[in-house]
């Protein structure tokens, strides 16, 4: 069987192809760039991803060597996200299903996630950190279902570091802000204290971001803010990470998401991982920031294990969270 998935919840905007084996064939993607300091605006994003989706779907078939009708099935992704952006993948998704009458299936987005890691790392169960730019959450498996053990109270950690280095000047073309921001806190190893928000399993980055903001104010060299600020919340998403781990009883972590990059993030859980004798395993960039091919499998999943669309499913939802889908799969 072969799947195409559709990505458009976000900036990205991704067209993947798999095979009912977990061969990806064809993994493309366009990212809207917002003006300057500025952070994503929908309707804009909404508009570059309708610009670029014909030619982007046109040469993954390229890429995988295939025609259209040789897919079986197409996967988009329903929610969540951002509503203008989600319909784009959507309206093609409808479109293309019509044309080459193949089925529809609409895909959560953090299943998608979670799903390409399970692929990837070969981990059966793990407790997945999934840090973007849109979210942070750490997620479970327990009774049939996708269960969200702790999310942020207010902004995503990936946010957070976006805004301060907006706040600090911090543009580069050819990388993502947090990977700027990375570079910088490798700089030092001079930490100051900022505040460390975790209540129970929820985080909060806001605090963290004006108290940062602040001190770049005062005039605090910005490596020193740079690694403060990544040691302060990295550590945050360790503990709770950690803390998922040790009341679930699961034995390996994963972590997906634009943040997934970060080397310092993943040597955090890493050693946390080691200090409970579990498994941690990261994945590559390429399948851990929004992507089509997590989608396509993701819809794999559910189409072969009898997951029977209803015409609400083909629907994008802004807001769909990920214990709404009942996992068939497992
Ligand atoms: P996503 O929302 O999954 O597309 O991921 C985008 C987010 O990942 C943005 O907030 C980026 O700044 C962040 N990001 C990308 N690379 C890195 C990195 N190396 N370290 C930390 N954050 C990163
Ligand atoms: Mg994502």
């Amino acid at each position: 069987m072969i799947i195409l998935g559709l990505e458009s919840s976000a900036d990205k905007l991704g067209v993947g192809i798999i095979d009912s084996n977990g061969q990806i064939l064809a993994n493309l993607r366009k990212t809207y760039k917002p003006p300057q300091g500025s952070g994503v605006l929908p309707r804009e994003a909404a508009e570059h991803h309708a610009k670029n989706i014909p030619h982007l779907i046109r040469d993954a078939f390229e890429k995988a060597n295939l025609i259209p009708e040789e897919i079986d099935l197409i996967a988009f992704t329903r929610g969540c996200g951002m509503g203008p952006c989600l319909r784009v993948a959507a309206v093609a998704a409808r479109t293309l299903s019509k044309m080459i009458n193949k089925p529809l299936i609409g895909v959560n987005h953090q299943i998608g996630h979670v799903e390409i890691s399970r692929l990837f790392t070969g981990l059966e169960d793990p407790i997945v950190l999934y840090v973007s730019g849109g979210n942070t959450q750490i997620i479970g498996f327990m009774e049939k279902r996708y269960r969200v053990l702790g999310e942020t109270l207010d902004i995503p950690v990936g946010n957070c570091l976006d805004v301060f280095g907006r706040e600090a000047g911090l543009s580069n073309k050819e990388m993502p802000m947090g990977r700027v921001i990375e570079l910088l806190a490798e700089q030092t190893d001079e930490y100051i204290e900022l505040p460390y928000v975790v209540k129970g399993m929820d985080l909060s980055f806001s605090g963290i971001l004006t108290a940062a903001k602040r001190l770049l104010k005062k005039g605090i060299p910005i490596p020193v803010l740079a690694n403060s600020l990544q040691e302060t919340v990295f550590a945050m998403l360790t503990e709770v990470t950690e803390r998922a781990l040790s009341h679930t009883k699961k034995e390996e972590v994963t972590i997906t998401g634009g943040v997934a990059a970060n080397k310092r993030l993943k040597e955090m859980l890493r050693l946390m991982a080691e200090e409970h004798g579990a498994i941690f395993k990261g994945i590559p960039t390429s399948i851990s920031i929004d992507n089509g091919v997590m989608i396509a499998w993701a819809g794999y999943l559910m189409w072969s294990t009898g997951y029977k669309p209803n015409k609400r499913d083909i629907l994008v939802d802004q807001h769909f969270r990920i214990e709404e889908v009942e996992v068939t799969w497992r």
